[in-house]
């Protein structure tokens, strides 16, 4: 065994550190450690071993956490990559890959002891135990525990201190006493979490259940061991119970379920000592917990229509790059309506029958529960699906689940792209421009490029669906680093929507005020409305009122921590910085003068659907936004309300734009989608145009065509006028020519560095500092600008600076900040200070 192994820890450090491995312990690469670091213990990643003795003295290893590497060398060789591209240190690009989390910590657990419970028992008879130094109060502290503990296998430390208040020398005590035992959970080993599962053993189980069907009486009759109790012996009620339960489960059923059952706690134990059932570990099985299923309506099957030409062609170029086992990257360019999913799902069950694996990613709002649904329905138990529903510890079974190869299809979110699957033969990005694929902390990396460079190291096939692809990506394909797929018609060759824009400067002049809703937009609700059919609203702002202001001094009110306004919340009676989470009072009078004159400024989703209850007292109006969606439940309850007709109109942010398939909904209002061209961001047109297009997607997926209001403040703007007249082309023609002169991406790399600071004079010196170091060193072929201070100045308490990049060499964009970080180091500005951002799609 070597003498030394390098460890990937998930400190903010660009750097691995090397530590000696005891004699005997054998930690391999790929898989985790233990390891003393500063006054902790982390776990961390082995990079290498080898017999090199370090300049400096070393600690050694404290344990070898796993036998067989968690990443293999696939994941790891990804992993050096991001590091390397993103600039992020590698220690946390692994733990980002890792959803083992939970895992990394060590933890002590108790557990109650016979002689605890007998200790229990005594003082319940005698109430007061038997000779004892402590004062009542601990003794009834310690009981407290003990009955805590009773009712359950073990308990974590901090639960059980948490729940019973009790310290830790009378814990330490009560271990002396041997009333409870104090166990190490080394999470790794617990990893795979076992559970207790009751299994029907015996013939009594055939002759008092109802007649079992032949699957389950095999288990039954094949353990050959003859209960040693005499089968004469009858059942009690609550016996029957539990043995037909377990019958018609199949003969196994986890014992925590059998709970459920009004059937006392003993009878299980009983059933168990007469030999009747058995009781087992298995590891917990979590087919069920990735998703709760749909509570929608079944939707058909998705093969149980014929494809169209276009979605044949696409599956069999697909199905071909697949068989070549080469790496290819296709873009398919499905309009809204065209049958993406369907493609998809087809790709994917031909990859799963040849017993390969398979990604899926989506958007962060693209999991709905249909599309849970339709994986479920086509791969049953083989699918994994990651969302971001899901706690830590469920997260890390699936990833086992998947590593152990039970599931062999994978559809997620961002991190999924991490899947440990083996010989992965093809990974989908749906909706490939969505900006929910960029993580905005560190590792900072973009899913679908990630997943591109996972394809390529697989020799995998990467597919990049999208209606309107990021302005990279067709351009990739442009120029043939992509095949270009196009399913340019909807399915049954439905039309795609008309769409009409309202000048909301002209509606201003010709009525007089500021409108929210236009006349336009009113009378085509009234008229659906009358139809019985249903309607979209899109403002993408949710809250009341985005801005309070002072007539008085002109003042707005800013929050404390940001340099933004805060917005009107009226049901939940608050002001919110919806950049940070602050909350405050709604001011009566102005914070800065006094005055009573504040006044409540423009219109969020809230007020949006206010305002339509008015107009439409009549008319069941739902709202879609981060203020009504708390979790997936309530996403889905709207959603589905909407889908059975529960609802005549549903209101909200760009939540409502993505992805669904409603097919009632022949009108869509767009109140307000344009607000980001007034931002100074290059992406602004590129998202407005996204967000338009997607939008106007939801109106006439059903038999009746659809119809598109746009209400605008930049009608001549080419993302506002492309967008209505449907002309991907056109637009992504003009915008690459706006590109090009600009030097932004597709044609030179990006990065955006930031510098923060909770204290202005330090973020001013150190952008200063690092300004005067950009300035003398010699960089060709990189344009540097700044530092300025970024468009937002203050967020979350930190004043920004920032410098932006751009190189059509990402090799020498790349090595100038990795000098830059040198230098950044050398004068001690705290690397967390210090923000690259490679590829940045947010500038502000
Ligand atoms: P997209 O993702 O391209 O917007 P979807 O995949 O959601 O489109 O498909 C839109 C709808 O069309 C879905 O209800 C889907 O079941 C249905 N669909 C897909 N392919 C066909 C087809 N060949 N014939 C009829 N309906 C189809
Ligand atoms: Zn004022
Ligand atoms: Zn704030």
């Amino acid at each position: 065994m070597p003498l030394f192994c390098d460890v990937a820890l998930a400190v903010p450090l660009d750097m691995v550190f090397t530590y000696a491995i005891p004699l005997g312990m054998e930690p391999v690469v790929g898989g985790r450690v233990l390891v003393p670091f500063r006054q902790q213990r982390m776990s961390g990643i082995v990079v290498e071993l080898h017999d090199r003795p370090p300049q400096v003295k070393t600690k050694k290893v404290i344990e070898a956490l796993d036998l067989s590497p968690v990443l293999d060398e696939h994941l790891l060789k990804l992993g050096k990559w991001i590091a390397d591209y993103y600039l992020a240190p590698v220690g946390e690009v692994f733990r980002t890959m890792l959803p083992l989390s939970a895992e990394f910590k060590r933890s002590i657990a108790y557990r109650i002891t016979d002689e605890g419970r007998m200790a229990l028992h005594l003082a319940g008879m005698s109430g007061s135990p038997a000779r004892s130094k402590r004062t009542p109060e601990q003794q009834l502290v310690e009981f407290r525990v003990l009955d805590y503990l009773a009712e359950r296998e073990s308990v974590r430390a901090e639960n059980l201190r948490g729940t019973t208040r009790v310290g830790k020398a009378l814990l330490a005590g009560m271990v002396r006493k041997r009333w409870i035992a104090r166990e190490d959970v080394s999470a790794a080993r617990d990893a795979a979490r076992l559970v207790k599962v009751a299994v029907l053993i015996g013939a009594e189980a055939a002759e008092a259940s109802p007649p079992l069907d032949p699957s389950t009486s095999l288990r039954a009759g094949s353990r050959g061991a003859r209960p040693h109790t005499s089968s004469a012996k009858k059942l009690n009620e609550n016996q029957r119970t539990l043995i037909e339960t377990l019958a018609a489960s199949g003969g196994r059923v986890p014992v925590e379920a059998l709970r459920g059952l009004d059937v006392p706690r003993t009878t299980l134990g009983t059933l168990v000592r007469r030999g009747m059932i058995g009781l087992v570990d298995e590891p917990q099985d979590f087919t069920a917990s990735g998703v709760k299923l749909s509570k929608l309506k079944p939707r058909p099957s998705p093969f149980e229509f014929e494809f169209s030409a276009a979605q044949k062609e696409a599956l069999a170029k697909i199905g071909a790059a697949v068989g070549s086992r080469k790496f290819g990257g296709l873009l398919l360019h499905g309009i809204t309506g065209s049958g993406k999913t369907a493609v998809y799902l087809a790709c994917m069950r031909e990859v799963l029958e040849q017993g390969r694996s398979s990604i899926l990613l989506v958007p962060e709002i693209g999991l709905t529960p249909a599309v849970a649904a339709d994986l479920h329905q086509v791969f049953g138990d083989e699918v994994a699906i990651l969302h971001s529903g899901l706690s830590d510890a469920e997260r890390a079974e699936q990833w086992h689940r998947i590593r152990r190869g039970e599931a062999r299809v994978v559809a997620g979110t961002r991190s999924a792209v991490f899947a440990p699957v083996s010989d992965l033969a093809l990974v989908i990005v749906d909706e490939e421009q969505d900006s929910s694929y960029k993580q905005e902390e560190t590792p900072r990396y973009h899913a679908r490029d990630v997943a591109v460079m996972r394809a390529k190291m697989a020799g995998a096939v990467v597919v990049l669906g999208s209606a309107t692809p990021s302005l990279e990506s067709y351009y990739n394909a442009k120029k043939n680093k992509y095949a270009l797929v196009e399913l340019p018609d909807r399915v049954e060759m439905r039309p795609l929507p008309e769409v009409e824009i309202v000048d909301m400067r002209q509606e201003f002049q010709e009525t007089g005020q500021e409108q929210v809703i236009s006349r336009k937009l009113a009378e085509e609700i009234r008229e659906r409305l009358e139809k019985k059919e249903q309607v979209m609203v899109l403002l993408n702002r949710r809250g009341y009122s985005p801005v309070v202001l002072c007539r008085a001094c002109g003042k707005t009110l800013q929050c404390k921590n940001c340099a933004v306004s805060m917005t009107h919340h009226k049901r939940e009676r608050k002001m919110e910085c919806h950049y940070c989470g602050h909350v405050e009072h709604i001011p009566d009078k102005c914070a800065h003068c006094g005055s009573e004159y504040v006044y409540f400024v423009g219109t969020g989703s809230e007020k949006l659907e206010e305002l339509l209850h008015g107009m439409f007292p009549q008319a069941r109006i739902g709202r879609l936004d981060r203020d009504t969606v708390r979790g997936r439940e309530d996403f889905e309850r709207a959603l589905n309300a909407l889908n059975e007709g529960a609802l005549d109109m549903l209101v909200g942010t760009q939540m409502i734009a993505k992805g669904h398939d409603i097919h009632g909904v022949t009108l869509v209002g767009v109140v307000g989608a344009d607000m980001a061209l007034g931002l100074p961001d290059f992406r602004a047109a590129e998202r407005t145009f996204q967000l338009l297009t997607q939008v106007a997607g939801r109106a006439g997926r059903g038999q009746s065509p659809g119809k598109v209001v746009l209400q605008t403040y930049f009608q001549e703007h080419y993302a506002v006028q492309f967008a209505a007249r449907h002309d991907f082309a056109g637009f992504y023609e003009k915008e690459l020519q706006f590109r090009a002169w600009m030097h932004y991406p597709p044609y030179s790399a990006i990065a955006n560095v930031l510098i923060r600071s909770e204290k202005l004079d330090e973020a001013l010196t150190w952008s200063g500092e690092l300004g005067r170091w950009f300035e003398k060193t010699r960089h060709e072929g990189i344009r540097v600008l700044g530092p300025a201070a970024a468009p937002i100045t203050r967020l979350k308490r930190d004043y920004r600076y920032h410098f932006i990049l751009k190189s059509p060499s990402r090799e020498k964009m790349n090595a100038l900040l990795r000098a830059m970080l040198a230098e950044a180091a050398a004068r001690k500005i705290p690397r967390t200070q210090v923000i690259v951002d490679v590829d940045a799609v947010w500038l502000m």
